[in-house]
């Protein structure tokens, strides 16, 4: 089966070229101006941009909530990362209690393999870092799962020897250790102030979570890391400080950073004092003021920030944000975003005037070579998959709860105006999106085992 894709401007993460594609067999095979006129199917990609599809290096999917309930799962969620743009997403699978790391994987893939429709892979968030777990990170890497989730806050903290230990093992084995940094002392230590003055709205998350605590955890985390050689990613930085912190530490061992869209397009306004709505954008990090939101924009501009993932959480206001009623220590914490991801950045990124090769590169290229998906995933070239976005920059349109195909009952995007949007999306060569509707099948997606940094030479 051979598809011809006509007329379009391919943009990369290093060029743009107005040229045509042929894709045979789920893969892309040339790429010219005069590749001839035979094909099965002919798409016409007149006035459209051509990019890579999006890769989400974070996401949760059935997330356990106090309830016994869990966040929205791939049945939903993949489909809405597919008509957002995005071909390709990690899931961080939870360790779950009292059970290995393969388990709780083989948990996730049974529920994947029959839902999902874009290609994913997994990390794990590390729960019980006992010698077993530790064992296991041998089989795991081989498996393709070469990247491992550490907290240093929340419930699921690890303390600094811990992950020193952890880290030290994946540095043997060639793994990648994404943290979670925050300093989970300060955060209690507020909490129970906030407590002992019946401070219990979702305003006081926000206070209980200052720049502090998020800066100190990454230079923690970055001493831990050079003391194991390992290579780090720094998950969802919310501050410029953070990244710089980062840059600065980088010489030695690699460390990478991850930014997220609410941080680029939301701020702390949004956490209304006395209104349990702000329940919506309680995520950690949190939201920050409107300077910092402006001063992370340098990180993007001067490339200090590799990526940008949804660390999307299917939660719903009416159910799962309404654990926190009472206490918003119990409100779940994150919020929903694998939809909006690609077109969000695309429009924000444009509208500052930056070149769409950057884009490319946070949102599909660079998540591609730290992930080890590289060259297969994240670029147009000859031999990898044929996951493309034809994209329509002339496109309007409103981001609302009430259209959006994720299955939370809202946004924290609600009513932001884009311009540009996604026309077609094609998955190892099928498509899958046409005119804003999924019309692939649950399942086309396919577990894609990751390489590790060092087999990939360390290229980046
Ligand atoms: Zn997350």
């Amino acid at each position: 089966m051979k598809k011809l894709i006509r007329n379009g401007t391919i943009i990369t993460a290093s060029e743009y070229c107005r040229a045509d594609l042929l894709i045979e067999d789920g893969k892309i095979a040339c790429i010219g101006t005069n590749i001839g006129d035979e094909a099965d199917v002919k798409i016409d990609a007149q006035d459209k941009l051509i990019f890579p599809g999006g890769i989400d290096a974070h996401v949760h999917m059935n997330v356990p909530c106090s309830d016994g309930s869990v966040s929205a799962g791939y049945d939903t969620e993949t489909m809405a990362a597919a008509i957002g743009g995005t071909t390709t997403i990690l899931d961080y699978v939870l360790q779950e209690y009292g059970k290995s790391m393969q388990e709780s994987i083989d948990g996730a893939s049974a529920l994947a393999v029959n839902q999902a429709a874009v290609d994913y892979g997994f990390h794990v968030i590390v729960t019980n870092p006992d010698a077993q777990t530790i064992a296991e990170i041998e089989d795991l890497i081989p498996s393709g799962i070469t990247s491992f989730k550490l907290f240093m806050a929340n419930d699921l903290a690890l303390d600094d020897q811990q992950l020193l230990k952890f880290m030290e093992e994946l540095a043997r084995l060639g793994g990648l250790a994404c943290v979670h940094a925050e300093n989970g002392a300060i955060i209690a230590y507020l909490q129970n102030k906030h407590r002992q003055k019946k401070q219990l709205e979702p305003y006081y998350h926000f206070q209980s979570r200052p720049l502090s605590s998020e800066n100190e955890a990454i230079n923690r985390a970055i001493t831990l890391a050079k003391t194991a050689d390992c290579a780090m990613l720094v998950a969802h930085v919310s501050n410029l400080e953070g990244v710089k912190i980062i840059t600065g530490a980088r010489a030695s061992t690699p460390i990478y950073i991850e930014s997220c869209p609410h941080y680029l397009v939301l701020d702390d306004e949004e956490y209304g004092q006395g209104e349990f709505t702000t329940a919506k954008y309680v995520i950690s990090p949190p939201l920050r003021s409107k300077e910092e939101k402006e001063k992370l924009w340098v990180g993007i501009k001067n490339k200090a920030i590799d990526i940008i993932s949804s660390d999307h959480n299917g939660f719903n206001y009416a159910t799962h944000k309404q654990l926190g009623k009472e206490d918003y220590t119990r409100i779940p914490n994150g919020g929903p975003g694998i939809e909006q991801r690609f077109t969000l950045m695309y429009h924000a990124l444009t509208e500052r005037g930056i070149d769409l090769s950057r884009f490319v590169d946070l949102i599909a290229t660079k998540p591609a070579k730290i992930f080890g998906l590289f060259p297969q995933k994240g670029t147009i070239a000859p031999g990898s998959d044929a996951d493309l976005v034809i994209f329509d920059p002339e496109l309007e349109w409103t981001i609302t709860a009430k259209e959006q195909q994720q299955a939370s009952d809202y946004t924290p995007y609600e009513g932001l105006r884009m311009k540009g949007g996604v026309a077609k999306v094609l998955l190892r060569g099928e498509v899958i999106v046409d005119a804003g509707k999924y019309v692939g099948k649950p399942g086309d997606g396919k577990f894609i085992a990751r390489q590790t940094l060092r087999s990939q030479n360390g290229k980046v």
